[in-house]
């Protein structure tokens, strides 16, 4: 038994208590059980009316995500014949003759809160913990039990497009401000005596949109009815769809088909009765649940993700480690950071820099985002206290003994980092781990500075490190399955997901990411208009275009970074990159945003704007390419460089590959990564381009036949 069903007063009560999934999901095994305790309460004659509700800490978490999936790989056909069953149950519901209130009492979302829409009267249980809303545009769908077409009838179009297209979740109270439920309660006891007094006391309780045909006494839609703020047709209504469409354009360009399909569904749908409305919304949950799109969001970014949050790199049989003590050399900008991160997860952090006032100075940080945090309701006071008092400052090594990982987040100098490491690396507790946070330097030959290389290895934050949910696990030539291991049970403790990874220089995340804003340089000097190429990049689902992305990280690093790359023969002196930031840095003193001059103008009293004399040096051609051409050099390139990771063995698994171009540099969710990019176009058209972009731009678009193979197998 899932759901259990007893009578009480009269009243079915069906209670959710799923045993063969850790929370309750609509699944192929609750949903015919909870269609049969419907079908039971509705034939029952004593059964006055019928209150739904759950007996775990959630109402029904929604749909499961793994049966979403299967459905994008099916005929569409049995996919709509799915869809139309699902909703049948919610529309047999509404019009059962019988009173029906959702028991809120914990979280409901995407098909759990549709049971809740599909019921009379909904009161939710006021735990601020809980969540409420329709999030499946996260996972490329659109609410496909109704949720389009019952809640702007509730709440009114312009907010329910809000929570739809966003995926917005919001907690009970919340919920009740905006009238998506209507009443709350303040315990469980309170919770089903209401829902049951509500049932006893509205025994002809039908939805607004639905009216009794009087000849037949039998329940029907009805096409005319009032939305509360408006219909569709109305000033507000027009302007609703009008600025929707809009923002979604300008937010999604158009890659993600899902917002787009809700917005139809809710200006086809409230034109039509109910009947009507759920078959314009099965319509279009068809068109994004068989999308590859989706199937890139659920398979990749949520499913791929939580594997990689498991810690699916981890390397078998090693015991389970804990970081009890964490040391951190440097703090900066990122040492800061990591301070803060891991507080946050109960660490003890020892912060130590050259100064006590450097450490203080790195312990702010924390201070800066706590109050933040206590602001926006995040935190309390208390608890910034207490994450404040894990957090000791030092300028002393001795401070770090009995450290179980030490990472060194000093300036990015080779020399300095050798001496930090031998400095610290004694204090480490037995078995402890020494980590570095270089962004740039090759993994194994800063290990050379370590007693233990074995011990050694990098651990890649992002910045800021607070936002930034990845962290890049980098393996030297002799670090041990132990640190490995060590490191992901680390990044898993401070709640962000791990990738591993094997050296390289730029390892696999600024590698990749690197031939983004290459490109972007590529295209400038053969011409294209800087403004093309830009507008290209976002186009494509980057969140920022090439060159704006080049200031941000600075000029003088790119040269830097292609420079060292010359020395050490990886490149040749005619390497666009090198070439057109030498002169940027050297002949025009242009770093990028952090001397307010760069590819782009930053005027300290408005917003930043492409600098005009680019056009003396990289003269704008007369033919400009078309934009998708643009594009596909933007993206192809990414993806040829992950390709050869692959090949080289830099990438260990493909899931690492895909979720660490998602999460480390943006690269497009909605086509799965750049490891499943070629099969978001299509395996042939994708070798087919690469082979076109080498001949006609150059060979680093040039895949050789194994990688070529390769492709064919990922
Ligand atoms: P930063 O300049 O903000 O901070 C470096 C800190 O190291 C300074 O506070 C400095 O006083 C301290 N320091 C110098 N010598 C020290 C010593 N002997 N002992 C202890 N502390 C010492 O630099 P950052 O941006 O935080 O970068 C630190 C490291 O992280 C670099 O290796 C960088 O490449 C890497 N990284 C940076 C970013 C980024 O976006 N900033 C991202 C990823 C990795």
């Amino acid at each position: 038994m899932e759901i259990n069903y007893k009578i009480e007063n009269n009243v079915a009560i069906i209670s959710w208590n799923m045993t063969t999934s850790p929370m309750n999901v609509l699944n192929d095994i609750s949903i015919p059980e909870f269609e049969s305790h419907l079908q039971n309460a509705y034939a029952d004659p004593s059964v006055k009316g019928i209150v739904i509700t759950s007996e775990k800490n959630e109402f029904i978490a929604g749909a499961d995500v793994k049966m979403l999936l299967k459905n994008n790989d099916k005929d569409p056909a049995e996919t709509y014949k799915f869809s139309l069953d699902f909703n049948n149950i919610f529309r047999r519901l509404e019009t059962c003759g019988k009173p029906v209130v959702a028991a809120i009492n914990g979280t409901a979302l995407g098909g759990g809160y549709e049971v809740c829409l599909s019921c009379h009267y909904r009161i939710a249980l006021d735990n601020p913990k809980a969540q409420i809303g329709l999030p499946e545009v996260q996972l490329g769908l659109l609410p496909g039990g109704g949720g389009t077409q019952r809640l702007p009838r509730i709440i009114g179009m312009e907010q329910a497009l809000m929570l739809m297209v966003e995926g917005k979740r919001v907690n009970p109270k919340e919920a009740h401000s905006l009238g998506m439920v209507n009443d709350l309660a303040s315990s469980r006891e309170e919770l089903m005596d209401k829902a049951i007094k509500w049932v006893l006391a509205n025994p002809n309780a039908i939805q607004p949109w639905d009216e009794i045909d009087k000849k037949t006494g039998a329940i029907k839609a009805r096409e005319n009815y009032k939305v509360p703020g408006g219909n569709v047709q109305s000033p507000t209504g027009m302007r609703t769809f009008a600025g929707g469409t809009a923002m979604i354009m300008d937010k999604t360009k158009g890659n993600y088909p899902a917002p787009i399909a809700i917005l139809s569904c809710v200006y086809e749908g409230l034109q039509v009765n109910m009947d009507r409305a759920i078959a314009v919304e099965v319509r279009y949950f068809v068109k994004v649940a068989t999308s590859r799109e989706a199937k890139n969001l659920i398979g990749v970014m949520f499913l791929g993700k939580n594997e990689a949050d498991k810690g699916a790199s981890r390397p078998k049989d090693i015991p389970k480690t804990e970081v009890k003590k964490l040391g951190i050399l440097g703090a900066g900008f990122m040492g800061a950071g990591i301070a803060y991160v891991s507080a946050m997860a109960g660490i003890e952090v020892v912060l130590k820099d050259v100064s006590l006032e450097n450490a203080e100075k790195g312990k702010e940080y924390s201070r800066g985002l706590i109050k933040k945090g206590i602001e926006r309701g995040k935190t309390t006071a208390e608890k910034g206290e207490q994450l404040l008092s894990l957090i000791k400052t030092t300028d002393a090594a001795e401070d770090l003994k009995g450290c179980d990982l030490i990472i060194e987040a000093v300036f990015e100098n080779r020399e300095l980092k050798a001496t930090v490491t031998k400095e610290a690396e004694p204090m480490l507790a037995e078995g402890g781990v020494f980590g570095s946070n270089t962004s740039t330097l090759p993994i194994s030959g800063l290990a050379k500075a370590s007693a233990k290389p074995e011990n050694f290895i990098g651990i890649h934050f992002f910045s800021p490190v607070d936002k930034m949910m990845l962290v890049e696990l980098i393996r030297g030539k002799e670090t041990s399955d132990y640190a490995v291991a060590l490191a992901v049970d680390y990044v898993k403790k401070i709640r962000k997901t791990p990738i591993v990874v094997n050296d390289s220089r730029g390892f696999y995340t600024s590698r990749c990411f690197g031939t983004y804003t290459s490109e972007g340089i590529a295209l400038l000097k053969d011409g294209v208009d800087p403004i093309l190429i830009e507008n290209a990049g976002k186009n494509a689902g980057m969140p920022v275009g090439a060159l704006a992305v080049s200031d941000e990280v600075a000029l003088d690093l790119a040269l830097k970074i292609s420079g060292q790359a010359i020395k050490d023969g990886a490149l040749g002196e005619d390497d666009t990159t090198y070439q057109v930031t030498k002169l940027m840095v050297e002949d025009l003193g242009r770093l990028g945003k952090k001397n307010k001059k760069g590819f782009y103008e930053y005027p300290a009293d408005g917003k930043k704007y492409l600098w005009e004399g680019l056009a003396e040096y990289f003269p704008v051609a007369e033919t400009q390419p078309d934009i998708e051409e643009v594009k596909k050099r933007l993206l192809y390139r990414q993806v040829v460089e992950s390709i050869k990771c692959m090949d080289e063995g830099v990438l260990i698994t493909k899931l690492d590959g895909n979720i660490g171009s998602i999460l480390a540099w943006g690269f497009p969710a909605y086509a799965g990564g750049t490891l499943n990019f070629p099969d978001f176009v299509g395996t042939e058209t994708f070798l087919k381009e690469c082979d076109r972009l080498a001949d006609t731009y150059g060979e680093r678009f040039r895949l050789t036949s194994q990688q070529k193979e390769l492709v064919k197998t990922l």
